[in-house]
């Protein structure tokens, strides 16, 4: 059998009520096969970056898995499906995103899936959620160069 791996999921909604979807995405995580949900950011609120619309929610969980990392891409992709999610334009607002960011620590680069995430250093709200579950994955400097954005704490972690 499959070694069991820790994968880090980034979680963002801006339409609707986008910290109810998120809230219902950790839930989600918890429930997809052969993963468990080992822990979760508090809620964020995030600007949009290159991209109008609402305010985001944002967060980032942590899961252990034996799912390979393209079918545990393929089952996120089928939980923004469940939110309902569309695709009418690159960067659109959306009822929900799921991102992989990390996968223990493989390097992925194939057409549908680049591991770690590769905007993932640009953005403070991946980088800090990140932190709060995961600081060992985050360093200092990588902080440091996004601190001027527009990104601040909504919820405790629970
Ligand atoms: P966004 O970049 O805003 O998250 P999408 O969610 O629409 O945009 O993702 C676009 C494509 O990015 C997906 O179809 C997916 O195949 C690809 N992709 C590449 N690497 C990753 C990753 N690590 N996590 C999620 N999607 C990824
Ligand atoms: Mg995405």
């Amino acid at each position: 059998m499959r070694d069991v791996v820790t994968a880090y999921i980034g979680i963002g909604a801006n339409l609707g009520d986008a910290a109810a979807q998120v809230r219902a995405a950790l839930q989600w995580l918890d429930e997809l096969p052969q993963t468990r949900r080992i822990a979760a950011s508090g809620l964020w609120r995030s600007a949009p970056v290159d991209a109008d619309g609402p305010h985001y929610c944002n967060a980032v969980a942590a899961v252990s898995t034996r799912l390979s990392a393209p079918a545990l891409l393929q089952a996120l992709h089928a939980l923004e499906a469940r939110a309902g999610r569309e695709r009418p334009y690159r960067n659109a607002p959306r009822t929900l995103d799921l991102d992989l960011l990390l996968y223990g620590s493989a390097r992925i680069q194939s057409p549908r899936l680049i591991v770690p995430h590769p905007r993932m250093e640009q953005r403070a709200f991946v980088l800090m959620p990140l932190a709060q579950i995961a600081p060992e994955r985050v360093t200092i400097s990588a902080l440091q160069a996004v601190a001027g954005q527009d990104v601040e704490p909504m919820a405790p972690p629970v």
